[in-house]
């Protein structure tokens, strides 16, 4: 892992930065412990926000909206994000974040556990962003998978878990074990389902890039 730490940093060092407002949302988050994307997951996304040019996002996991916000700074001018949190504690600073932004009429946040609001969304999603909690991805899929679009882009945060998921069962704590299986379980689903092509990337913390086809 030592070498890897020393490639991120180096990768990270290269990296041209965000906007002045992302900053100030970026530092808030990281001394009161809420957690965002990584450096390198941040650079990954604005990558397949150039790319993709997706216009209907859907994301799980608000936390305080630096990952919206990002999405709506790098993703197209005309996309919409929505964007679901459960936290109330979090919630009021997201919403917050979003009208200091000007961001309130491009981003909606849903309040409310993803596993209910989920089964109630329509429409289409040409991205979704999973970045919730990690023992619940597999629970989502059925309905992550109803509303991605053909073509459209799926990007799960965190699969790696510090490098956990890749360690036996028996080396993690009986606490995580139940997230363990299930962070396996789901990305079983994701390489082998017929309706996905999945990567696996070892990028931050661990993401997938997974396409409907
Ligand atoms: N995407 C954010 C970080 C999200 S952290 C960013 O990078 O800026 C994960 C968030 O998911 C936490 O705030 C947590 O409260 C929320 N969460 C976890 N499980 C959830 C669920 N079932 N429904 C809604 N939100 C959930
Ligand atoms: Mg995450």
């Amino acid at each position: 892992m030592e070498t890897n730490e020393r490639m991120e940093t180096f990768i990270d060092s290269l990296d041209k930065g965000n906007t002045p407002f992302l900053d100030k949302i970026e530092k808030y988050a990281l001394e009161t412990e809420v957690p965002i994307i990584r450096k390198s997951t941040q650079s990954f996304l604005k990558f397949l926000l150039a790319y993709a040019k997706p216009k209907h996002i859907l994301e799980v996991g608000t936390a305080i909206g630096f990952s919206a916000l990002l999405m709506s700074e790098y993703g197209p001018k005309d996309c919409h994000i929505t964007t679901i949190e459960k936290y109330e504690k979090r919630i009021p600073i997201a919403k917050q974040n979003f009208k200091e932004a000007g961001r309130e009429e491009q981003i909606t946040l849903l309040e409310g556990d993803a596993l209910e609001i989920l089964k109630e969304l329509k429409g289409e999603y040409d991205m979704i962003f999973m970045d919730a909690a990690k023992g619940q991805y597999i629970h989502f899929m059925p309905d992550i998978l109803r509303l991605l679009s053909p073509g459209g882009l799926l990007i799960s945060d965190n699969v790696l878990q510090d490098g956990d998921v890749v360690e036996s069962r028996f080396a993690v704590t009986r606490r995580n074990r139940t997230i363990h299986a299930r962070m396996r379980e789901y990305l079983y689903e994701l390489k082998h389902h017929p309706q996905l092509e999945t990567v696996i990337l070892p990028v931050g913390d661990g993401v997938t890039l997974s396409v409907k086809i």
